[in-house]
């Protein structure tokens, strides 16, 4: 029996064999996961628990075979030729683009024209405060974010309130994480022109009510924003029920590759909105003094476009959907109630963020009582698992919590009750060294 390109139709089981057992069977069950088989990383290292996954996540074979395919089979510049193969790298964009509309719940038909490729969240948010904010932003207008920003969706507001002289004003959680609506209206009023706030916070794990934000801010004509990097790999996203105006996430978190990044918009929004960067592909006409934008989305997607990217992402969106947000959403919250169980028995370990396992979205954040989290994750991976140690890209938050950097174990479907297990030895391997 082959074990390659299993699909979830073999797995490892505790005693370290190949076995085949039905997906359906196992998808609940935490013992060793049989979407391991579909990442070749993690197939080719069964001794690694990789937590890190909120960084970037492993990718399945149908993604790097997709990639490569790209190349083999269809390179070209996309959108410069009226030859075959260009032809063909361009359908494929119009066809990744199609499917990244129905990922976010929209008409992949008519609302297509309004994802606009880019590199990374990072890049589609700094567009929306670059291209967008300084079309509404006048001295003394206020944008409101949370305390739980990641730097990516607080740097890019900063430089756009700095420049426009408008203030940049906060929301606050409470000790569970939640933002509530008292404070949401204690902070979005008249003076708002622009709400933005991450949907999954990198550290707490915790979901923003996004949608009740939304609502507020458009009581007051203001736009709402939402950095969707940590919620797009864990849960569905349906736009039409959220109700934001500007929505971003990066493919390499949800099982696609480096690289590509999505900015979906409003459309009359990103109508308004003047290019982000100019040059090639973005123009309607030009002469030696003047030029006219292409419409959206190419208006803001100037030069040569990571086409082989873009067809992965199509891939992996593809390999989500196979798998189904059902079992990985069954999986991850099982996963991460184990692991905090775990956790909270040991008694050198502090939690951080909200009590309730269910309020964390694939991410457990952590601190080993008087060792420092960088060598926490140094000695853990001495012990083959990868975790995250530092200020996370949010310091404003971890100033809130009155630390300045922790552990975080975050975890994918492909995660099983083995890594946890890894995780809970490493960490009794790393309190011994320091203290046994
Ligand atoms: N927002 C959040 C909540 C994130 O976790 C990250 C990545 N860690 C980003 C934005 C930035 O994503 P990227 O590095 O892909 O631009």
């Amino acid at each position: 029996m082959s074990t390659r390109k299993l699909h979830g139709e073999h797995m490892l089981t505790d005693a370290g064999r190949v076995e085949w057992v039905s997906r359906n069977a196992q998808a609940s069950a935490l013992a060793a996961s049989p979407y391991k088989w579909d990442f070749p990383l993690l197939a080719r290292k069964p001794d690694l628990a990789f937590l890190d996954s909120a960084a970037t996540a492993q990718r399945p074979s149908s993604v790097l075979e997709a990639q490569k395919r790209f190349y083999e089979t269809m390179n070209a510049n996309a959108l410069r030729g009226l030859y075959e193969l260009s032809v063909e790298a361009t359908e494929a964009i119009n066809a990744s683009r199609a499917h990244v509309a129905r990922f976010l719940g929209l008409d992949d038909r008519n609302d297509a024209r309004d994802i606009v490729f880019c590199r990374n969240t990072s890049e589609a948010l700094n567009m929306v405060a670059q291209s967008f904010a300084p079309i509404v932003l006048e001295p003394g207008d206020e944008v409101c974010i949370t305390v739980m920003e990641h730097h990516s969706n607080l740097i890019p507001w900063q430089q756009a309130c700095r420049a426009a002289g408008a203030k940049l004003v906060y929301m606050y959680p409470d000790d569970e994480g939640v933002i509530s609506e008292e404070e949401m209206r204690a902070k979005i009023g008249p003076r708002t022109k622009i709400v933005s706030a991450v949907h999954v916070s990198n550290v707490l794990g915790v979901a923003n009510d996004v949608k009740l934000m939304a609502q507020i801010a458009h009581e007051f004509d203001a736009v709402m924003v939402v950095d969707g990097a940590q919620s797009a790999p864990h849960f569905p996203i349906d736009l039409n029920d959220l109700g934001c105006d500007f929505f971003a996430f990066s493919a390499h978190k949800v099982y696609g590759p480096f690289g590509i990044g999505v900015l979906w918009g409003r459309h009359d929004l990103l109508d308004a909105m003047p290019p982000f960067l100019t040059g090639g592909e973005m123009i309607d006409a030009v002469t030696e003094q003047t030029a006219t934008w292409a419409p959206v989305p190419e208006k803001f997607e100037a030069g040569t476009q990571d086409a082989a990217g873009i067809y992965a992402l199509d891939a992996a969106l593809t390999y989500v959907e196979e798998v189904g947000f059902d079992a990985i959403q069954a999986r991850e919250a099982a996963l991460v109630a184990q692991c905090m169980r775990r956790l909270s028995q040991l008694e050198f370990v502090r939690l951080i963020g909200p009590s309730d396992p269910a309020a964390h979205h694939g991410v457990v954040s952590f601190n080993v009582c008087t060792i420092h989290p960088h060598d926490v994750a140094s000695i853990l991976d001495m012990d083959g698992v990868a975790i995250r140690a530092g200020h996370h890209c949010a310091q404003p938050l971890l100033a809130h919590l009155g630390i300045d950097s922790c552990c975080r174990a975050s975890f994918a479907f492909y995660n099983d009750a083995r890594d946890i297990d890894r995780l809970i030895d490493g960490l009794n391997h790393v309190w011994t060294m320091f203290h046994g």
